[in-house]
C-alpha cells in the first residue's frame, strides 16, 4: 500500500466528461474531499443528468428526483456545468488533460445494441434507447420514421423492456400530461396498441426484469396478461422462482377479456425480421429446441437488448487503456480516469453508479494524497482561449 505523505496537498483541478449519474456522484465525492477544488462537468448536451433525464421513464418521477440532489452541486457547491461541449469534437480530450490535473471520462454508453439478424434495419424496427430519448425530449432525436401499430413485439425482457410495455399502454393524454411531446405521442400511437408480445432469450427464472417493474404492469387498466411458455428448467434460485411465479400469477389473475393484451414469451432468440419495405413479422428460434420456431405478425419491433459503445463516439475507453490501466479502480493513465457505464459496461441502476463513483473518487484521492499525482494545472482559465462561446452554463439553462 502507498504511504500517505504529510504534504499540504493543493486542491487539484478536475474535469469530468459527462453529467450523468456517474459524473455527478463523482463530483459529490470529490467536492467532499476538496472544498475549494475547481470541478467542471462538461456535457455535449445543453442540460445535465444523462440518462436520468433522457432514459428513465417520464412516469418514474421518484427515480428522476435524484436530479434535485445533483442540482445542489451546481447551485450551492460550486461545481460548474458547461453544456453543449462535446469532448473529442471541437474541444479535444488532450486539451482538457493539458488544462486539468484530473480528467474523468463518465460519458456513458448509449448506442442501442442491434439485433444482428437479417431485416433488423427495416422501417418499424426501433431501439429502446432511441424511443426513451424521444419520449424524454432528447434534443438530438426526431420522430422521423417512427410509427406504432396495433401489434408490437418487444425483444428483450429487462427493465427497459418493462418501461416500454408500460409506456405503450399508458393513455396518450397521460403521456402528454407527463410532458411527452405531441408528435412523439402521435407517432407511437399508445392509444391504438392492442397486443404486445414481449420475447426474451432467457427462461422466466433468468429474466432480467425486477419484480417491482413486472408488478407495476398490473396497474394498467384493461390489459390481460398471457404467459405463453413458462417451462421450468429446475435450476432456479429463490429469486428466479419468484420471478417465474410472479409471471404465472399475473397471467392467472388478469381478466380473460380486455381491450389490450401482453404476451410473455421466454426462451426465444430472434432469427429474422420479415417484411418488404416495413416490418410484417418477426421469427424466433427456441433456445432449447432448435426445431421450434415462433412467428409473430407485428407492425413494429422494439429492441431492448442493451446498449453499447457507438463506433462514432469521440470518447472510446479502449483508446485510452494501456498495460498500466486498472479498470477496477477506474484508472486509465496518470490523471485520466473513467467511471459509470463507460467504465463497467452498460449494466446497472443509478444507485450502482454511486458505488462505482465512490470507488473511482477514492482512487483519485489516494493518488493525490500519496503524491502520485501532484496538482498544479490551471484548470478552466487555460481553456478560455478556446472557443467555449457556444457553451451554456447551468445558471443559464436552469
Ligand atoms: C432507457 C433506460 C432507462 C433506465 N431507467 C432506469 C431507472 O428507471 N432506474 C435506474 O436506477 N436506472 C435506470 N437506467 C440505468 C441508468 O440510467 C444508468 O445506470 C446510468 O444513467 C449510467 O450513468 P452514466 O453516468 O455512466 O451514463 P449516462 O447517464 O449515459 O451519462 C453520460 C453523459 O455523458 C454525456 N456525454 C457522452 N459523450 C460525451 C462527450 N464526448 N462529451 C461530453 N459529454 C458526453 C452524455 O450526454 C450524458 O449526459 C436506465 C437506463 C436506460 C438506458
Amino acid at each position: 500500500m502507498n504511504e500517505i505523505k504529510d504534504l499540504p496537498s493543493q486542491s487539484p483541478t478536475i474535469a469530468i466528461v459527462g453529467s450523468g449519474p456517474s459524473g455527478c456522484y463523482l463530483a459529490q465525492y470529490l467536492r467532499k474531499r476538496w472544498k475549494e477544488a475547481e470541478i467542471v462537468i462538461f456535457d455535449r448536451l445543453p442540460v445535465p443528468y444523462g440518462l436520468v433525464r433522457f432514459g428513465v421513464a417520464p412516469d418514474h418521477l421518484g427515480t428522476k428526483a435524484v436530479a434535485r440532489q445533483f442540482d445542489r452541486l451546481f447551485e450551492r457547491e460550486g461545481v460548474r456545468f458547461i453544456g453543449e461541449t462535446e469532448i473529442g469534437n471541437g474541444l479535444m480530450l488532450q486539451e482538457l488533460r493539458d488544462a486539468f490535473d484530473i480528467v474523468v471520462l463518465a460519458s456513458g454508453l448509449h448506442g442501442d445494441r442491434a439485433l444482428g439478424v437479417p431485416g433488423d434495419t427495416l422501417p418499424g424496427v426501433h431501439g429502446a434507447g432511441r424511443i426513451t430519448r424521444l419520449i424524454n425530449g432528447h434534443p438530438g432525436e426526431q420522430v422521423d420514421g417512427l410509427r406504432g401499430g396495433e401489434r408490437i413485439a418487444i425483444v428483450g425482457n429487462g427493465n427497459v423492456a418493462m418501461d416500454l410495455v408500460r409506456l405503450l399502454l399508458t393513455p396518450p393524454e397521460r403521456l402528454l400530461e407527463l410532458g411527452v411531446a405531441e408528435d412523439v405521442v402521435r407517432a407511437l400511437g399508445p392509444g391504438s396498441v392492442k397486443r404486445i408480445d414481449i420475447v426474451g432469450r432467457s427462461a422466466a427464472h433468468d429474466a432480467k426484469f425486477d419484480l417491482a417493474m413486472l408488478r407495476e404492469l398490473t396497474k394498467l387498466p384493461d390489459v390481460s396478461f398471457v404467459a405463453e411458455d413458462l417451462a421450468d428448467e429446475g435450476t432456479a434460485d429463490a429469486e428466479g422462482i419468484a420471478k417465474r411465479d410472479a409471471v404465472a400469477e399475473i397471467a392467472e389473475a388478469s381478466p380473460a377479456r380486455a381491450a389490450r393484451s401482453v404476451h410473455f414469451h421466454f426462451g426465444w432468440t430472434p432469427e429474422r425480421v420479415i417484411g418488404q419495405d416495413k416490418v410484417q413479422s418477426i421469427a424466433f428460434r427456441s433456445t432449447g429446441d432448435e426445431n421450434s420456431t415462433l412467428l409473430l405478425d407485428v407492425e413494429g419491433v422494439l429492441t431492448a437488448i442493451g446498449f453499447e459503445e457507438l463506433t462514432t463516439s469521440p470518447i472510446r475507453r479502449g483508446h485510452h487503456e494501456s498495460a498500466e490501466s486498472e479498470l477496477d479502480k477506474g484508472y486509465l493513465s496518470p490523471g485520466l480516469y473513467c467511471a459509470g457505464w463507460l467504465r463497467r459496461g452498460p449494466r446497472g441502476t443509478i444507485p450502482q453508479n454511486r458505488v462505482d463513483s465512490k470507488m473511482v473518487a477514492d482512487a483519485i484521492i489516494e493518488a493525490v494524497d500519496t503524491a502520485q499525482l501532484v496538482p498544479g494545472k490551471p484548470g478552466l482559465p487555460a481553456l478560455l482561449a478556446h472557443n467555449l462561446s457556444n457553451t451554456r452554463h447551468m445558471e443559464e439553462s436552469a
